[in-house]
């Protein structure tokens, strides 16, 4: 047991060891200081790890109390005795409240009384200190615990809102149907061929609306599972984009809209056809539907040599820069949409294909000039 007596008069300190040499102790050992800066100066030394603290409660540079808060501070982990004349019992129980772990009054003391008082303190501040483990493990659980909580509690509200608006979104094309058919069996006899035939069409179209939401739907909801994995394989990207951009011409009824360009060398890389299918066809419909009153739309393939940059720009209406960050979310939609048509999912899509090819994805806008979508993607070669 290493004791570091604090204690300015010789006389008590002597007093002290002489009781503790007669005590059953056998492997102690006393440091002796007069002032509390030599004691703080001990406790800064990193030997002798001291046990115990036996604390005279005057001294030359410190009075009563003010000794303990240096101490605790410096030492939290020792446990203090306090020691004090017959008449200050009262300040002794006060240190005992402010953290020390018992008091001696000076006149009272016996061997046994010292020895007892020192173990006793050294188990009681044991104790506290593993209370104390105990309490801050637990204390940290229950952070964890909330922190996961708030967590889930936001995904469930993030989940209802989307079934919401997945209803929604749903009911547009149902109700279409529902009407047509209803009117079909009305009307047949007054409807005329042509009239039949576009109703049939749009009933079609519904129908092809409602089966693409749901493709995309549970596209999304693949990749919030972490299902969606990107399988790289070798594809030629020049042809790839060519025909692409010629599809996306012909189904928006756009020709020569789309200028493609690319620079650097893309050939015998390997490329997830399915994923950058999603990407590309994505931002090339944003960027035409997106783009009111015409303009290009340029998609440009930056080769460099660890990465691909896919750079779709447009000089449409813009994106609110408010809205740029939610727009990667299911559902969202800018403010400034006006009548253009528009789930909200395409982005969302085109996030969690970039993601799970390890890429980014970034917006730069201003509305009424455009908006240019950059993808960057690692790049696979061939071996
Ligand atoms: P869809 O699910 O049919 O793609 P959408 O086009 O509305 O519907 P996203 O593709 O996710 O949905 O786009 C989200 C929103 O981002 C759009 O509603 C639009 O407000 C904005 N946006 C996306 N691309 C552009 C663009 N090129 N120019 C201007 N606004 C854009
Ligand atoms: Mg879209």
């Amino acid at each position: 047991m290493n004791i570091l007596l604090i204690e300015d008069s010789l006389a008590e300190a002597r007093f002290l060891q002489e009781l503790l040499k007669h005590s059953h102790l056998k492997n102690y050992h006393v440091v002796h200081v007069k002032r509390l800066g030599e004691a703080l100066q001990q406790l800064r030394q990193d030997s002798p790890l001291y046990h115990v603290i036996l604390l005279d409660l005057s001294l030359p540079d410190s009075q009563g109390l003010d000794s303990l808060k240096p101490l605790i501070q410096n030492a939290p982990k020792l446990p203090i005795v306090v020691l004090t004349n017959t008449n200050d019992e009262e300040l002794a129980l006060e240190a005992v409240r402010q953290g020390a772990q018992d008091y001696l009054l000076k006149r009272q003391v016996t061997t046994e009384v010292l020895v007892r008082s020192l173990q006793y303190a050294i188990e009681r501040k044991q104790a506290v200190e593993i209370l104390r483990q105990e309490n801050e493990t637990l204390e940290n659980q229950v952070e964890l615990q909330t922190v996961e909580l708030l967590k889930a509690k936001a995904q469930n509200q993030r989940r209802s809102e989307f079934v919401s608006m997945m209803s929604h979104d749903f009911r547009n094309p149902l109700c279409t149907i529902l009407l047509s058919t209803e009117l079909l069996k009305n009307s047949d006899q007054k409807l005329t061929p042509a009239q039949k035939k576009s109703i049939f069409q749009r009933i079609k179209a519904a129908g092809n609306n409602m089966v693409q939401l749901l493709d995309e739907i549970i596209l999304v909801g693949k990749a919030d599972l972490d299902q969606l994995k990107c399988v790289p394989a070798p594809l030629n990207l020049v042809n790839f984009c060519e025909q692409l951009v010629e599809n996306i011409q012909e189904s928006t009824g756009n020709e020569n809209r789309i200028v493609l360009a690319i620079k650097g060398d893309i050939s015998h890389t390997l490329w997830d056809e399915h994923l950058l299918r999603h990407i590309l066809s994505n931002l090339l419909t944003n960027a035409v539907k997106y783009s009111p009153n015409g303009g290009r739309v340029h998609l440009t393939i930056i080769a460099e040599e660890h990465q691909v940059k896919f750079q779709v720009q447009d000089q449409g209406i813009g994106i609110p820069s408010p809205d740029q960050k939610r727009l990667f979310q299911a559902f969202q939609r800018a403010s400034n949409v006006g009548e253009i048509e528009g789930t909200g999912l395409g982005l969302a899509i085109v996030q969690r294909c970039v993601e799970a090819c390890q890429g980014s994805v970034l917006v730069e806008s201003v509305p009424g000039e455009g908006t240019t979508f950059t993808v960057i993607l690692p790049v696979f070669h061939e071996t």
